[in-house]
């Protein structure tokens, strides 16, 4: 599944073939991903310039001159392909290797300067919707979203305010979208690795100190990921075609049963399932 890393790429790939072109016609060539397609979703796009490309947790806001905002969320296997015909390809412009099956191909904007940019998803956990703009506090799916892990405003202080008192494990709370957002298992695991804080421990016993490791250990590893390209899906391609390769830098996840990587720990990783997900932790390094 895409994680924040992984969107934040796309977004990347999108911007400089998408920001400031027309939207010359656009087209859903079914009636549903996730959820139904909004209505008049071809007639609010075709003729819409898009001013600017943006992000907020897993979803790609695409801020259209019409005052709406195409909200994209990649669910499991979702991607946009960007087509060229007359334009050359740049360095950095957004290509995904291998090419995906046509058949699967549910979006096509066609913009103007001959780019087609195409929404492939052979899953169809992915969904598009359409809001004003203007009353983005009020889209579900943003309410209440807690701040960007690589934002300011998440910091040792703010985690730990926002998980005082709290049962329930580490592992879960940062899971929760309304402390931090976007944040998945992949980094949730990493991160904790490298905060050395057991993903079992009661998120509402965490001191100034260690809130302080964990926001830390939180920032460096989404922004570690963002610049290696983002990756947790295997074909899952970066801007300039080549494929993501953070995943082999996991220290913890999916790695059960092998050595910790920690100079002379030598535990194993161990595997737990918490609230359905999987946890991959050192008991040794993680307390
Ligand atoms: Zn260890």
């Amino acid at each position: 599944m895409p994680e924040l890393p992984e969107v934040e790429t796309v977004r990347k790939g999108l911007a400089p073939v998408m920001e400031g072109r027309l939207i010359e016609r656009a087209e859903n060539r079914r009636p549903d991903l996730r959820f139904p397609f909004p209505d008049g979703f071809v007639e609010r796009l075709s003729g819409a310039r898009v001013e600017r490309l943006d992000r907020r947790a897993k979803y790609l806001l695409m801020r259209l001159d019409s005052g709406e905002t195409l909200l994209s969320h990649l669910g499991m296997s979702g991607r946009f392909t960007v087509q060229q015909s007359e334009v050359a390809l740049k360095p950095g412009d957004f290509v995904h290797a291998p090419p995906t099956s046509e058949k699967h191909d549910h979006v096509v904007f066609d913009m103007e300067g001959d780019v087609r940019i195409v929404f492939n998803d052979p899953r169809r956990f992915g969904f598009m919707t359409l809001f004003a703009t203007d009353d983005e506090a009020a889209v579900p799916f943003l309410a209440g979203l807690g701040p960007e892990p690589n934002s300011n405003e998440f910091s040792g202080p703010f985690l730990q305010a926002r998980v005082k008192g709290k049962k329930a494990p580490l592992k879960a709370a940062l899971l929760d979208q309304r402390v931090v957002a976007g944040l998945g298992n992949i980094y949730v695991c990493e991160a904790l690795y490298r905060a050395g804080l057991s993903p079992r421990r009661m998120a509402g016993s965490l001191g100034p100190k260690r809130a302080e490791r964990l926001a830390l250990a939180v920032r460096q590893v989404i922004d570690e990921a963002i610049a290696a390209g983002g990756s947790s899906l295997k074909d899952f391609a970066s801007a300039d075609g080549e494929l993501g390769y953070f995943q082999h830098t996991f220290r913890t996840y999916g790695r059960e049963g092998e050595t910790c990587v920690t100079p002379d720990c030598g535990s194993k990783i161990e595997r737990i399932v918490q609230s359905g997900r999987s946890t991959f932790f050192c008991p040794t390094c993680q307390r």
